[in-house]
């Protein structure tokens, strides 16, 4: 039977129905963190919410971030304590809607001498960041989950944690917590299918071609459906352009465009096939100074995190980027710049070009501030802009997030925006305490536990532990008792039922979209020939594809490796 994809029980050929008919309050154009954070936002404030995304959801730049939570201690060295403490209050608000999709990750800051970068002066600093974050397990239920205090680490603790290390000549370390995101495209559809719950008409692979506009007042957008080829419009009382680098782009050729001239940094992080430590990761210092840095203690950082069991997530490796957005590539010039880079501030890895599994990129806004400017701020906070202030033209509102962890909160000052403007109020944003999809949860643990006793001895620890990371307390949709919910995907530890959930609940339209981002087969390493040729079966056979369009399908998913341009993300049929 040839199956439309759906998320939750709607198909989405009944979504792009629900965009074309009806009248939104907000419609969202976008599907990264941004986007998905302010259609929730707005759902759950009882507005009529629409959201499009070009290509799949999370496929941008929030895919390929280094998914950190990032909980503040950099602005310390920045003197900038507002930036500290809205940085705590997200880390803690995802760690607690998204107790299945996240967690606490210490990170090891090594400590060298007797001035800016010793033992004393961090253990100073860390005193200070205890006193300005005590609240930073506010309402997290599971005290496992939460942030602990931060501590030091001796020089033999350090070194036989991370061996070689001793050519540094270290005191010793101090060790602070951030947050890690697990798999940030499901973080990302868990808070779209949220969306959905609440209200949410939603749709990937549509495209937002041209705003329309009356009177001075954009009133939607004109839509491509890249999957069905079909052109319509959705109309709404506010728009919130949320596509992130692409967002200057959709003024197109409009006469008297709006000037949006935000500039792009080019940020780079890459899995490498080597395992560290398993707990802790490793920030080590590289041979750039940070400009911005008030109490400098050397030069830029970059973090050597442990990464889903056998590899480790490096970065990050920033640029200015002045090319077309839609372009973006990482040459092997810049591979190789990067692999020196992280050799030089820690020459015992030895690493190698071919130690490189996959490459993360993504386009995100830097930049200073206009002076003075009331909606518009830049660089180091996210990017809000009310065009009816800037521009004079009513009823849209762009958001870029600076960082992942910032999407919920751009998401909540967007809607703040386009609330007022529709019901000339603004109510109590819920989203920080909310559960996203599947978030709903006492623990890990117990969701485990719950997975063991209804299928005794049929799944192994690691998928059990899989299930329970990427559906949290829905994982009784993807896993029914009984035998068949066992069965492997070739080659592999993922289970066939997995992929099956992925079109018939996850609006999964493509083999990239099931093996990159549903089940994140091909975030480590390059998935086998026949892991490969299995999943491209299963969902050929769901959604009814012939011989060639498998075949495009594949060849798609390995032109993902090691780096997945933008370009390897359009569906197979527009290629
Ligand atoms: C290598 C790297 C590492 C990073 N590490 C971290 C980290 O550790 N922690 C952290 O907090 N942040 C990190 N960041 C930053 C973070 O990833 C971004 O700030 C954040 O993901 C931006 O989200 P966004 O929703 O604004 O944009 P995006 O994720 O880029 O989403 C925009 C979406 O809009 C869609 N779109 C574009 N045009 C259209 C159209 N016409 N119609 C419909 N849809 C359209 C795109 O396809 C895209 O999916 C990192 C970024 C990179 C690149």
């Amino acid at each position: 039977m040839t199956r439309e994809p759906s998320l939750g029980a709607t198909t989405r050929a009944a979504y792009l129905a629900r965009l074309a008919d009806e009248t939104f309050d907000v419609l969202v154009i976008g599907g990264g963190i941004g986007a998905a954070c302010a259609a929730w936002d707005a759902a759950l404030r009882g507005l009529k919410v629409a959201l499009v995304e070009r290509l799949d959801f999370c496929s941008g730049t929030s895919a390929h971030s280094f998914k950190i939570l990032h909980g503040g201690i950099r602005y310390l060295q920045h003197l900038d304590l507002q930036r500290l403490r809205e940085s705590c209050h997200e880390r803690g608000s995802f760690l607690r809607i998204a107790p299945h999709l996240t967690h606490p990750l210490p990170i090891a800051v090594p400590t060298f001498g007797y001035a800016m970068q010793s033992r004393w002066l961090l253990g100073v600093a860390f005193g200070v960041l205890e006193t300005l974050t005590l609240d930073r397990n506010r309402g997290l239920e599971d005290a496992d989950r939460g942030i602990p205090a931060p501590y030091l680490l001796s020089r033999r603790e350090l070194l036989d944690k991370f061996p070689g290390f001793e050519s540094a000549n270290p005191t010793g370390a101090g060790v602070f917590y951030d947050g890690q995101i697990k798999n940030p495209p499901r973080a990302v559809l868990a808070v779209i299918r949220a969306a959905t719950q609440a209200g949410a008409a939603v749709a990937n692979y549509c495209e937002a071609a041209r705003l329309l506009i009356h009177d001075q007042k954009v009133v939607g957008v004109e839509v491509n459906d890249l999957l069905g080829g079909a052109r319509f419009e959705i109309r709404a009382a506010v728009t919130i352009n949320a596509t992130g680098p692409f967002a200057p782009s959709l003024f197109g050729r409009m006469d008297k465009a709006p000037q949006m001239k935000v500039p792009l940094s080019r940020d780079m992080a890459i899995v490498v096939r080597r395992q560290l430590d398993s707990k802790i990761a490793l920030m080590v210092q590289t041979k750039y100074a940070d400009p911005d840095a008030v109490l400098s203690r050397g030069n830029r950082h970059i973090i050597l995190a442990p990464w889903r069991g056998k590899y480790t997530l490096i970065g990050v490796n920033s640029r200015v980027y002045t090319d077309n957005a839609y372009d973006l590539v990482v040459t092997e010039a810049e591979l190789e710049d990067f692999v020196a880079e992280i050799n030089g501030a820690y020459p015992a890895l030895a690493l190698k070009r071919d130690d490189i599994a996959v490459v993360n990129a993504g386009l995100l806004p830097f930049g200073e501030n206009d002076p003075g400017s009331k909606d518009l701020s830049f660089g180091k906070r996210s990017v809000i802009i009310d065009h009816e202030a800037t521009d004079g033209l009513k009823g849209l509102v762009t958001g870029m997030s600076i960082r992942w962890t910032m999407g919920r909160l751009l998401g909540q000052r967007v809607v703040d925006i386009a609330e007022r403007k529709v019901r000339q109020s603004v109510s109590r944003s819920r989203t920080d305490r909310t559960p996203v999809w599947g978030g709903d949860i006492p623990s890990r643990a117990a969701v485990e536990q719950q997975i063991r006793t209804a299928v005794p001895n049929g799944l192994t620890p690691e998928q059990i532990s899989r299930v329970s990371c990427s559906y949290g307390g829905d994982w009784r949709s993807v896993i029914a008792s009984g035998a068949d919910s066992t069965q492997r995907v070739a080659d592999s530890d993922y289970l066939v039922a997995e992929v099956q959930h992925a079109v018939r609940r996850e609006m999964a339209a493509t083999l990239t979209d099931v093996m990159m981002r549903r089940l994140d087969m091909g975030t480590g390493e390059r998935p086998t020939p026949a892991t490969v040729e299995a999943c491209a079966s299963l969902v050929a056979a769901e959604l009814g594809w012939d011989a060639a369009r498998r075949s495009r399908e594949i060849e798609r998913v390995n032109a993902s490796y090691p780096f997945a341009s933008p370009g390897s993300q359009l569906p197979v049929s527009l290629s």
